[in-house]
C-alpha cells in the first residue's frame, strides 16, 4: 500500500524525533524540518500533510502555513502550539489550517487526527476527480450533440444535393461499401442494390464506356485522384451521362478506399453536343458545314490514297438564288435552301456526304466514285434541285450549276479538290452548261479574271472605256389608238423622227484581251466597288454627248444610262447622279436612268425614294430587263417609272413561241394599266416588230434598227434617220 508522506516542523529535536517514531510506526513516511527555511526547501507535491509548530525561531509556523496554502492548496496543514497561544491558534485556523493540536500531543490522538485528515484529503481529491470527470462527460455529451448536428447536416446535404457520394474498396471489383441514398433519385435503383451485388455498379455502365470507367478507377488508385465521364442506365432503361471524381483516402480503420462523387452531367453534355453541332453543322439546313466537310474529305482522301481508288467532289450553286432572296425576301430564300438540302440528302447514299458551304453553295463528297459516276450523280442532283419550289403560292423553278473535281487527276488535297470543283462550278454557271468537269485551263481563266479586276481600275484613265449608243424607236400605228397622245406630240417635235431616245452602253477595249462585254466586267466592277467611278464616268460621257448633240441641233430624245443594282442600295445615290449630270452642264430632263427589275425589288422602299428624287428633278426612270425578276405588283405600281423594258429573252421567241407571246402581251397590258409605257429590247426581225406593233407595245430597241455604235457613228445614224423622215 502507498505510504503517505508527512512533514513535521518543530524547532525542538526531541519532539521531532518522538513524533517521527510515532508516525513511522503507524505506517507513515516522515520528513522533518527545524525552521521556516528548511521547511520551505522540503516542500513538494509528494507531501500529503504537514504538522507545524506555530512557535519557531525566526519566521513562524504561520508563515509556513501561508506558503503551503498558496503553493499546495490541497495539502492539509495541522498546527501545534502550547495552550497559552490562543491568538495564533485562531489565526492559524482562519488561514486554513485544518486542525490544531495542543502540546504535548497524545500519540494516539495525533495518529488518529492525521489519518482523519488524510482520508478527508483523499476523499476531497476523489470528489475533485469526479467533478472533473463529470465535466469531461458533459463536454463529451456536448461533443456528441455537435457530431449529431454535423451528421444531420451532412445527411441533409447528401439528400438535397443531386450528387451521389460513394466509397469503394480497392479490389479488382471496386466493390461499393457505401453509397448515398440519393443514388435512387439519380438512377432509380436503391443504394442497397449496389451494396448487395458487387457487380451491380458495372452492370449499370454503358457497355461502350466500361473500359473508360475501369481506366478512371485504376488511374485514381495509382495517381491518388482522377475524374472521368460515362453513361449509366436508369432503371427505366434510358442511358444518361454522369461525371465521376474519385480520391484515394484512408478510412477510420486505416484501410485505403476510393471515395467517389457522381454528378449528372447530361445537361452539360447536351450543351456540348449543341455547341459541337453549331461548330460543325449549318443551323439552317442541318447539313455539315465547310469545316466538318473538309475533315470528311480529308479522311476519305486518305483512304482513297491507301486503297488506290478514285474519289469525286461536286460543288453546287443555285442559279438566280440572289434574285429570289432580293425580290421575295429572306424567308423564301431560306425555304429554298432548306428544301434543296433536303432533296440533296434524300438522293445520296449513306457513304456519301453533303454540306452547305455557305450562301447558296453546297458540296457533295462521293467516295470511290470515278468521273462517269460523278456525272451520273450530278445529273440526278441537277434534275431534282431544278424541280419547282412553292414560294408564296407561286411555283418557281431554279437552276443549279455543278462543278466536278476528281481525285487523283484534279488534285490530291482537300483544299485543291474543293477549289477545283468550285472553279468548275463557276464555269458551269458562266457558260450556262449546268454541269462542268474541272480542267486545268480554267485556272488560266481565273487568273485572267483576276488580271481583269486589276486592269479595270486604270481602264478609264487609260482611255480604254468607250460609250456606245443604241437607238430606241417609237412604233405606234397611229396616234388615235395610242393611250399616250401627249407622247406622240412630243415625238413629232423631235423632228418627226421615230427615234425616241438612245441607250448608252459601255465598252471596254482591253489592250491584250480586246473587246470585253459589259456583261463580263460590270459584275467585276460591282464586286470591287469600281462601279461607282465607272457610273460617274458614264454619266459624264453621256452628259457631254447630250450637250454636243444639243449644240449641233440633234435631238435624239433622252439618253438612257444604266445604273447597277448594287448602287441602288446606296443612300444618297440620287444626289450623286444629279451632281454628276450638272457638272457636265447637261439638263436632267435629257437623261433617263435604267434600273433592272431585280435591283428595284431588292429594297423597294429605298429604290422608290431614290427614283422619286430623280423624277422630281426631271430625270425619267425605266425598269430594265423586266420579266427576269420577281416583282411584287404592290411595289411595282408605286414605282415612279415611265418605262418598262421587256427583256430580250422574251422577244427572241416572238411571234411563234406561245409562252413568250403570252408573257409579252400581258406585260404590255399590265404596264399600260399601271400607267407605264413599254419598250421591247433585242428586236431583230420584222416579224417581232409586227407582233409588238399589233400588241400595242410603245417602242422598240434592237439590231433591226441599230447595233450599239460609237458616238460619231451614232451621230451620223441619228442625223440620217432624222433627215430621211
Ligand atoms: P441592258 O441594259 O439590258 O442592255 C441591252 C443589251 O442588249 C446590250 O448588251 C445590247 O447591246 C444588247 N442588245 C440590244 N439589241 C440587241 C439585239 O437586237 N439582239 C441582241 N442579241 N442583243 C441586243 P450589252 O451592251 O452587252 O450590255 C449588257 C448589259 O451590261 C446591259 O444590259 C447592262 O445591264 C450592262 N451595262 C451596259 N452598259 C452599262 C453601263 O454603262 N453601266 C452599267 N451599270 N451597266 C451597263
Ligand atoms: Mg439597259
Ligand atoms: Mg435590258
Amino acid at each position: 500500500m502507498k505510504q503517505s508522506k508527512i512533514l513535521i516542523v518543530d524547532d525542538q529535536a526531541v519532539i521531532r524525533e518522538a513524533y517521527s517514531q510515532i508516525l513511522e510506526s503507524a505506517g507513515f513516511l516522515v520528513c522533518t524540518a527545524d525552521c521556516y527555511d528548511q521547511a520551505i526547501t522540503l516542500l513538494d507535491p509528494s507531501i500529503e500533510l504537514a504538522l507545524i509548530d506555530i512557535q519557531l525561531p525566526g519566521q513562524s509556523g504561520l508563515d509556513i502555513l501561508t506558503c503551503i496554502r498558496t503553493e499546495y492548496p490541497d495539502c492539509p496543514v495541522m498546527m501545534m502550539s502550547s495552550h497559552a497561544d490562543k491568538e495564533n491558534t485562531i489565526e492559524a485556523l482562519r488561514q486554513g489550517a485544518v486542525d490544531f493540536l495542543e502540546k504535548p500531543v497524545n500519540p494516539h490522538a495525533l495518529v488518529h487526527s492525521i489519518k482523519h485528515w488524510l482520508d478527508f484529503r483523499s476523499l476531497q481529491q476523489e470528489n475533485q476527480r469526479l467533478q472533473d470527470f463529470e465535466a469531461v462527460h458533459r463536454r463529451l455529451k456536448q461533443n456528441k450533440a455537435q457530431i449529431r448536428v454535423a451528421n444531420d447536416r451532412l445527411n441533409f446535404l447528401l439528400k438535397s444535393t443531386a450528387a451521389v457520394i460513394y466509397a469503394s474498396d480497392i479490389t479488382d471489383q471496386y466493390t461499393i461499401t457505401y453509397i448515398s441514398e440519393n443514388i435512387k433519385r439519380l438512377c432509380g435503383f436503391a443504394a442497397k442494390a449496389f451494396i448487395d451485388d458487387p457487380a451491380f455498379r458495372m452492370k449499370c455502365v454503358h457497355p461502350d464506356d466500361l473500359e473508360r470507367v475501369r481506366y478512371g478507377l485504376e488511374h485514381g488508385l495509382k495517381q491518388g485522384s482522377s475524374s472521368f465521364e460515362y453513361r449509366i442506365q436508369h432503371k427505366d432503361g434510358h442511358y444518361f451521362w454522369v461525371g465521376d471524381e474519385v480520391r484515394l483516402e484512408k478510412n477510420a480503420s486505416g484501410k485505403h478506399e476510393l471515395l467517389g462523387f457522381i454528378t449528372d452531367i447530361t445537361k452539360r453534355k447536351e450543351i456540348e453536343e449543341r455547341l459541337e453541332k453549331l461548330s460543325y453543322y449549318d443551323t439552317l439546313t442541318e447539313l455539315p458545314n465547310r469545316r466538318l466537310f473538309s475533315d470528311r474529305v480529308e479522311q476519305a482522301l486518305e483512304l482513297a490514297k491507301r486503297e488506290k481508288h478514285p474519289l469525286a467532289l461536286l460543288f453546287l450553286d443555285i442559279d438566280r438564288f440572289k434574285s429570289i432572296n432580293d425580290s421575295m425576301g429572306h424567308a423564301c430564300g431560306d425555304q429554298v435552301l432548306k428544301e434543296s438540302a433536303r432533296r440533296l440528302s434524300t438522293l445520296l447514299r449513306s457513304s456519301d456526304s453533303s454540306a452547305r458551304m455557305g450562301g447558296d453553295e453546297f458540296a457533295v463528297l462521293l467516295p470511290e466514285s470515278d468521273s462517269n459516276n460523278a456525272l451520273r450523280v450530278a445529273k440526278k442532283i441537277s434534275e431534282e434541285l431544278q424541280k419547282p419550289h412553292l414560294l408564296n403560292e407561286q411555283k418557281i423553278a431554279l437552276g443549279v450549276s455543278v462543278g466536278i473535281a476528281i481525285f487523283p487527276e484534279d488534285g490530291d488535297s482537300p483544299a485543291r479538290l474543293l477549289m477545283h470543283a468550285d472553279t468548275a462550278m463557276y464555269h458551269a454557271k458562266k457558260n450556262s452548261s449546268h454541269i462542268h468537269y474541272y480542267s486545268s485551263n480554267m485556272e488560266e481563266e481565273s487568273r485572267n479574271q483576276l488580271r481583269m479586276e486589276q486592269d479595270l481600275a486604270t481602264a478609264s484613265d487609260e482611255n480604254q472605256l468607250k460609250l456606245y449608243f443604241q437607238s430606241q424607236h417609237g412604233i405606234s400605228k397611229d396616234s388615235k389608238t395610242s393611250p399616250f397622245p401627249l407622247y406622240y406630240q412630243t415625238k413629232s417635235q423631235l423632228n418627226d423622227s421615230n427615234i425616241i431616245g438612245v441607250e448608252s452602253l459601255i465598252r471596254w477595249h482591253h489592250p491584250e484581251f480586246g473587246f470585253i462585254s459589259p456583261a463580263a466586267f460590270i459584275p467585276l466592277a460591282e464586286k470591287t466597288g469600281l462601279i461607282r467611278p465607272i457610273t460617274h464616268w458614264v454619266l459624264a460621257e453621256a452628259g457631254r454627248q447630250a450637250i454636243a448633240w444639243e449644240k449641233s441641233g440633234i435631238r435624239p430624245g433622252k439618253i438612257a444610262v444604266n445604273v447597277s443594282a448594287v448602287q441602288l442600295m446606296q443612300q444618297g445615290l440620287a444626289e450623286e447622279i444629279l451632281s454628276h449630270i450638272r457638272e457636265t452642264g447637261a439638263k436632267p430632263e435629257w437623261i433617263e436612268i435604267e434600273v433592272t427589275e431585280t435591283a428595284a425589288m431588292r429594297d423597294p422602299k429605298l429604290a422608290i425614294s431614290i427614283m422619286r428624287q430623280l423624277v422630281e428633278s426631271g430625270i425619267s426612270i425605266a425598269i430594265d430587263d423586266f420579266g427576269t425578276g420577281y416583282s411584287s405588283l404592290a411595289y411595282l405600281k408605286r414605282l415612279p417609272a415611265e418605262w418598262l423594258k421587256i427583256d430580250l429573252t422574251f422577244i427572241r421567241g416572238l411571234p411563234d413561241d406561245t409562252e413568250d407571246a403570252a408573257i409579252v402581251c400581258s406585260t404590255i397590258a399590265m404596264a399600260h394599266a399601271l400607267g407605264m409605257r413599254t419598250i421591247a429590247e433585242g428586236v431583230e426581225t420584222e416579224a417581232q416588230l409586227q407582233f409588238l406593233k399589233n400588241e400595242g407595245c410603245d417602242a422598240v430597241q434592237g439590231y433591226l434598227f441599230s447595233k450599239p455604235m460609237p458616238a460619231d457613228e451614232a451621230t451620223e445614224y441619228i442625223t440620217r434617220n432624222i433627215q430621211s423622215r
